[in-house]
């Protein structure tokens, strides 16, 4: 596996990061996760656009211009000669002194790697997938604004621990309003009277990538889309509901 690594291709042993890192002491960073199907990279430029804005808001410079980035990505997955595959790309803050000064942390790290992607099971795309709603409120956009893809994960993976001592894989995150945001690591759709009702992201969700790709082909079928505030009452009495993401793809 070739890793890169601040501007080299290096070995999974030999792709390290500083202790130091405020990625690694605070969770001062940003990623993406995007798929490769035969070797096509599945929407770079608005992954490396999403990738962009999350670093605008949290004042990250990656040292590297978007072209840089996508050029970077493309040449990682090319030299791991994989077509069906996942993209993990991080930057963070860099290496920096115990307290939180990102203005202490001289240069991010960016690291880009390109490893296989474990799927939901067939049944679940047969059958369907069960959810739990989590107690867990989603973070409100007022302190960390749920479209930014930041490295800390902490809100989510409580609500993915509430989901799994549910027995079930996913959950239904709410906003502070109780309504619907989102789920753990996915974006959330529902279908009612062939109207496509999306949550609008400011109740709290990321713009996720899958998301957008799954309004702009139901817009080009004439399907009306209507992006509002919605509840569990409205997701309870839904004809459809479905899990949007990269991961996930559609469930
Ligand atoms: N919401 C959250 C919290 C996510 O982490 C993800 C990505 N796994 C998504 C939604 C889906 O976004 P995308 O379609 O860009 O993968």
């Amino acid at each position: 596996m070739q890793i890169y690594l601040n501007g080299k291709l290096v070995s999974k042993e030999n792709a390290t990061v500083s202790v130091m890192d405020h990625g690694f002491l605070y969770g001062d960073g940003t990623f993406e996760g995007i798929r490769v199907y035969g070797g096509n990279i599945y929407r770079l430029k608005e992954h490396i656009e999403r990738l962009y804005e999350s670093m605008k808001t949290l004042e990250l410079d990656p040292g590297m211009t978007f072209d840089e980035m996508c050029q970077a990505t493309i040449d990682t997955v090319a030299a791991n000669g994989k077509r069906d595959v996942y993209i993990r790309l991080v930057v963070s803050r860099g290496p920096g002194d115990l307290g939180i000064d990102p203005a202490k942390c001289d240069k991010a790290s960016v690291v880009i790697i390109v490893d296989d992607i474990a799927l939901y099971p067939k049944e679940v795309y047969d059958n369907g997938l069960s959810l739990s709603t989590a107690s867990t409120r989603r973070v409100p956009i007022d302190c960390i604004d749920p479209r930014i893809k930041s490295l800390n994960y902490l809100n989510n993976i409580l609500a993915t621990i509430e989901a799994k001592n549910a027995g079930v894989p996913e959950a239904i995150m709410l906003n502070h309003a109780g309504c619907v945001a989102e789920c753990t690591a996915d974006n959330i759709f529902m279908v009612k009277n062939g109207v496509l009702k999306p949550p609008d992201l400011l109740q709290g969700a990321l713009g996720g990538i899958t998301r957008a790709s799954v309004r702009e082909l139901a817009e080009k079928r004439g399907m009306k889309v209507e992006e509002r505030a919605l509840a569990l009452h409205d997701f309870y009495n839904a004809d459809e509901v479905f899990l949007t993401g990269t991961g996930a793809e559609i469930v």
